[in-house]
């Protein structure tokens, strides 16, 4: 049986809106698909597991973040290093923001980011946050839907590519349509609710591009997406509205 390696980040710190069901998910469909899930949980000061075929960090407050910052800098070289060999990524909303190239607090707090995307954020003085429910359009799982709330507002370098374009809600910043980022297999997103069990399509391809590392691919397995389909025509019914 072809193991999995999964690692989390940060799961004690970062974990906001139940982001843990990413985790959950993941495990339960590449166990579905035939692969056996190995979870490796990684907090500040650990050491990294040596076979990793995706990484999963979840949202935070300010106070979770600045309390990861010194780790997540700590093993950036790592992490860019397996961005680099393709291993997939999933960086939601606080995790997301230091995948980035840093994110100042509201409070002018300047949080460490580890350059993953070109992406620099920072939250108003006294500016509300970005609240509510999200559509948005990607090129790898169709309609992504999800919640977001944050204050930082994330603005996209040149050439960084974004995770896909807002069709309801604010995405980065509420202005330029644009949501998340995305560097070879990394996705960074503020979509919580949590994100990948109501977009299996998105799970699956995390999943896929693990294996097209050694040149596996997906079985088809026995997969059951009636209960996520469900979810998705609420989440669809609620961006409408
Ligand atoms: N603390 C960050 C912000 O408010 C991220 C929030 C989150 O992860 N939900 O922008």
């Amino acid at each position: 049986m072809r193991p999995l390696h999964i690692l989390q980040l940060y799961l004690e710190e970062m974990n906001t809106y139940g982001d843990q069901g990413n985790l959950l998910v993941l495990s339960v469909r590449a166990r579905r698909h035939g692969l056996v899930p190995v979870v490796h949980h990684h907090g500040p000061g650990g050491e990294l597991p040596d076979e990793v075929d995706v990484v999963l960090g979840g949202g935070g407050p300010d106070a979770a973040q600045v309390e990861v910052q010194r780790d997540i800098v700590r093993i950036g070289d790592r992490l860019r290093a397996l961005v680099d060999a393709g291993v997939p990524m999933l960086a939601v909303c606080g995790t997301y923001q230091m995948f980035g190239n840093g994110y100042r607090t509201g409070a002018g707090v300047e949080v460490d980011g580890i350059g993953i995307f070109d992406a620099d954020t920072a939250a108003p003085a006294h500016g509300e946050r970005l609240i509510g429910n999200v559509a948005v359009e990607t090129t790898f799982a169709g309609t992504v839907y999800g919640f977001e709330n944050h204050s930082g507002r994330t603005v996209l370098g040149a050439g960084q590519e974004p995770f896909g374009v807002v069709v309801r809600g604010k995405g980065n910043n509420g202005r330029d349509g644009l949501e998340g980022a995305r560097t070879r297999n990394a996705f960074g997103t503020y979509l919580h609710g949590p994100v990948l069990p109501t977009n299996p399509a998105f799970a699956d391809h995390l999943l896929a591009l693990a294996l097209a590392r050694t040149g596996e691919t997906l079985a088809a397995g026995d997969v059951d997406d009636a209960l996520a389909d469900e979810v998705r025509r609420g989440a669809a019914r609620r961006v409408r509205r």
